[in-house]
């Protein structure tokens, strides 16, 4: 097969449009691995990139999608051969290479992975990005003191894909887990994941001006960035810390020293998308295993032609959980 579906994203006259148009595998460019494509996901990202986002895609056309499973069909190095079981996720794809929402990428061997031996490639694209970024910031806490039992562990952006999957498995690791969110309609939902309490954005958002707040969180998981990360800084126990992995409240921070040398706690940053390769294998092996978490009530599935909508969705920061995306 020569011609395989994509999603295209293309400038025209200043406006980015979406469209599902058929590409040819010889405009892919040169990798030494060919993956048909099975499963992707939708990441905050890939709305961005689908967007116009220059700070993430700098050339159009283009096809989005940080994630993908699927199984090689060419192959240039021993250790990856036609029929293997594959994902991809972070690296260059879907950013400046062509990505997971397209039926064929073409990538360097040096970014794909075999198939966790616990998970499905669907099971690991409901993961995806999100899943693996929820794993790094537990793994980075826990490494930092964090034990189950040792107090409530707040997860901001809680609906969103990172937040929803760390409610869960920090919950399904015997965490007290208190969800943020900006949705007060979904606190059933993220009950349903596990979370014991759930708070409103807006009472996070109060207290800026204040030095210090009351100390309350054992650890915290931080999706949204901005103000809100320094106000979980502010109210963290003596010596806890917080994991911070996105923005989508935003880049920048007021912040003050006091909670660092009051309190001595700790702002931990989590990259998952240039993490080497063989650390990433590792949070995948956990991940497909001991840390293997029911993720049924949060994922949803879509196909390419439903993918432009759901961009729409996350771009409102109206989306749930997460849409994994079935490309045949
Ligand atoms: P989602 O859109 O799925 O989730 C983001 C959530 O943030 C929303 O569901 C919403 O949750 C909340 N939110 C949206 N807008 C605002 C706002 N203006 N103020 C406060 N909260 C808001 O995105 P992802 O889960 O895919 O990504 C979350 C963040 O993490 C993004 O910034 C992304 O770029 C980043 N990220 C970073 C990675 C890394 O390696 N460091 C990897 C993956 C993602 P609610 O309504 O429940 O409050």
């Amino acid at each position: 097969m020569s011609e395989f579906k994509a999603l295209l994203v293309s400038e025209e006259q200043g406006q980015f449009t979406r469209r599902v148009v058929l590409r040819r595998i010889d405009e892919l460019p040169a990798g030494e691995v060919l993956i048909r494509v099975h499963w992707s996901s939708l990441n905050y990202k890939d709305a961005l990139s689908a967007s116009g986002n220059r700070g993430v895609t700098r050339h159009y056309p283009h096809t989005p999608g940080i994630d993908a499973a699927g199984v090689v069909e060419a192959s240039a190095v021993p250790e990856l051969v036609p029929g293997d079981e594959v994902i991809v996720t972070g690296y260059d794809l879907g950013m400046n290479t062509p990505g997971g929402f397209g039926q064929y990428i073409r990538v360097p061997a040096g970014w794909v992975l075999k198939r966790p031996a616990g998970l499905s490639l669907r099971e690991s694209m409901v993961l995806g990005t999100a899943g693996l970024t929820a794993g790094l910031c537990i793994d980075k806490l826990q490494r930092a003191g964090l034990t189950a039992g040792a107090g409530p562990v707040l997860v901001t952006g809680a609906t969103g894909g990172v937040g929803s999957i760390a409610v869960a498995m920090l919950a399904q690791q015997g965490h007290e887990v208190v969800a943020m969110t900006g949705k007060a309609d979904q606190a059933d939902f993220l009950r349903g994941l596990g979370a014991s309490e759930v708070i409103s954005r807006e009472e996070m958002q109060s207290g800026t001006g204040k030095m210090l707040l009351a100390e309350r969180w054992a650890a915290a998981v931080d999706t949204v960035g901005g103000d809100i990360l320094f106000n979980v800084v502010k109210s963290l126990r003596y010596d806890a810390s917080v994991a911070c992995c996105g923005l989508t409240a935003g880049g920048q921070f007021q912040a003050s020293v006091f909670p660092f040398i009051l309190r001595s706690v700790n702002l931990l940053g989590v990259d998952s998308v240039e993490q080497p390769l063989v650390a990433k294998a590792s949070m995948w092996d956990r991940l497909s295993l001991q840390w293997k978490t029911d993720l049924s009530r949060l994922e949803r599935e879509i196909t390419l032609d439903q993918l432009s909508d759901h961009i729409d969705t996350i771009l409102a920061g109206s989306m749930t959980g997460r849409a994994v995306v079935n490309l045949g």
